[in-house]
């Protein structure tokens, strides 16, 4: 089976400021602490009191982005801004967010933070009623549908306060997956979250205006005070007048994405009233309770499996130590697009301390395996240092699906665990025992009564349209 993914799948961070001077410096410091949720490309649109728009964009880190000289260029005291991460086919200054769209009844730029599961069939249906795309991006689809709503006739009128609103109802009414969406319009801020809560995005508070964003470690950054977290179907307007909400569905469940609080989330983090780094600890305990094993020492993957190693360790009893040093300057693995580059990436970004780890038994604790080459890599890693057994913990469930809901997860045919049994797996990466989190201990981590768990468990909370035919 081959079955690239055609459409531009995207693991991103948006942020959103209205109404606090030097919204592009604000927006600049917000992006940087979003920076792990997308490091190719980043962009912030800017709006002044004249209405005039500004905007900067690029691939690459925000730091390689923008400089003084070009933010010095963004003015006004409202914003919104992206940092991405997309896979092969996304890439491109054409797909960098946000997208600025202009209009007869007035302009607007707009980005967002997920992957809509019906894009084909929104994008056939505007395509018979003329609309004709400049990218590829769902991001252009939602201004498309915006912008068309007032055709379709349904019963979204106008508000003559808020004259986006009813467009944007009627639109999101028609699209299905993942987002969070940011448009923002001379006047207003608008702020929306999928009905079924799949991707993060909170509200606070700063000098007087409001500031929203993917994650709330990014409020803290810039002094924001957290008020809550956007509802998901809930489209938030603000304005000169406020803050005003209204849902757009009344569709009522919270599946948040189970791999923000394993992998992709920064710990210091809240997500939904959880912090991601408690979280973390939490599956950690779990894990040895459900697969406890005797050893020496208990080593964590960094970063993302730190917190998780420490919640093993406290459990056990094992002493915690740093058994793998990682450089700071090496990018994610995922982001090489080939595997013979990931190899090499896994490579330079990790070493083992051979003064710890020689003569020991070690747990090795991973946040997750998806494609399976880091874990492989780690042991060898560990047994060249010494190690005399390494044992493999996985503070989540086999991920055995793709995700269609904008985490590059690849396909079937790349997800180990998709092909292997634990058993086969074990022996693949050269472990001397593996063992994954259970499902319940996902939930339980967190005291989570909903999440979505479909790339561990295949239940997918939206129909798939016609990505379904990729499960082949
Ligand atoms: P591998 O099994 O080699 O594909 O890599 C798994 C590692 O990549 C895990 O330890 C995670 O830390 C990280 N990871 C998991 N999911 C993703 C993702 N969607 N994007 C980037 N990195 C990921
Ligand atoms: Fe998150 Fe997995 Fe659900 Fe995708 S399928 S949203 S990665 S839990």
């Amino acid at each position: 089976m081959t079955n690239d993914l055609q459409e531009i799948h995207e693991e991103c961070g948006v942020f959103g400021v209205f109404g606090v001077a030097n919204a592009a410096s604000l927006s600049y410091y917000g992006l940087h602490a979003l920076q792990h949720r997308g490091q190719e490309a980043a962009g912030i649109v800017c709006v002044d009191e004249n209405g005039q728009f500004s905007r900067v964009k690029g691939e690459g880190l925000v730091t390689e982005v923008f400089n003084v000289k070009n933010l010095s260029t963004l003015s006004g005291s409202s914003a919104i801004a992206h940092v991405r991460y997309a896979t092969a086919g996304g890439g491109g200054l054409d797909n960098v967010q946000p997208f600025l769209f202009h209009h007869h009844k007035g302009n607007f730029a707009l980005c967002h933070n997920g992957n809509l599961v019906n894009s084909n069939e929104i994008k056939y249906y505007l395509e018979e009623r003329g609309s004709i795309f400049q990218s590829t991006s769902d991001t252009e689809l939602l201004a498309h549908l915006v912008r068309s709503s007032r055709m379709r006739g349904d019963n979204f009128h106008d508000d003559p306060v808020h004259p986006l609103l009813g467009p944007i109802r009627s639109a999101l009414n028609m699209i299905e997956g993942a987002f969070a969406f940011l448009v923002l319009t001379p006047d207003a801020l608008y702020v929306m979250r999928d009905k079924y809560g799949l991707r993060p995005l909170s509200l606070g508070k700063l000098n007087g205006g409001y500031v929203v964003s993917s994650e709330t470690c990014a409020l803290e950054t810039i002094g924001a005070d957290f008020i809550r977290d956007v509802e998901p179907g809930e489209v938030l307007v603000i304005d000169a007048e406020g803050l005003h909400s209204c849902k757009y569905s009344a569709f009522n469940h919270h599946y948040m994405c189970a791999m923000e609080y394993v992998y992709f989330a920064r710990p210091d983090s809240d997500i939904e009233g959880i912090n991601v780094h408690a979280y973390r600890k939490q599956s950690g305990r779990i894990l040895y309770k459900e697969s406890p094993v005797e050893a020496d020492i208990v080593v964590g993957v960094p970063d993302s499996s730190l917190s998780a190693a420490m919640g093993y360790s406290e459990e056990s009893g094992i002493p915690y130590e740093m058994g793998l040093i990682k450089n700071k300057y090496i990018g994610r693995t995922f982001i090489q697009p080939t595997q013979d580059l990931r190899e090499k990436g896994v490579r330079m970004k990790l070493s083992a301390v051979r003064t710890i780890v020689k003569g020991k038994k070690v747990v090795m604790i991973d946040d997750s395996i998806v494609r399976g080459t880091t874990s492989r890599r780690i042991v060898k890693l560990l047994r060249e240092a010494g190690a005399t057994e390494v044992h493999v913990r996985i503070a989540s469930p086999p991920y055995a699906h793709p995700c269609y809901y904008g985490v590059d997860t690849a396909t079937y045919e790349e997800l180990i665990s998709s092909q292997l049994s634990v058993e086969e797996l074990c022996m693949k990466i050269g472990a001397d025992s593996l063992h994954f989190l259970s499902h319940k201990g996902l939930y339980e981590s967190g005291n989570r009564c909903e999440l979505c768990t479909a790339c561990f468990s295949g239940n997918y909370p939206t129909s798939l349209y016609d990505n379904e035919c990729k499960k082949c």
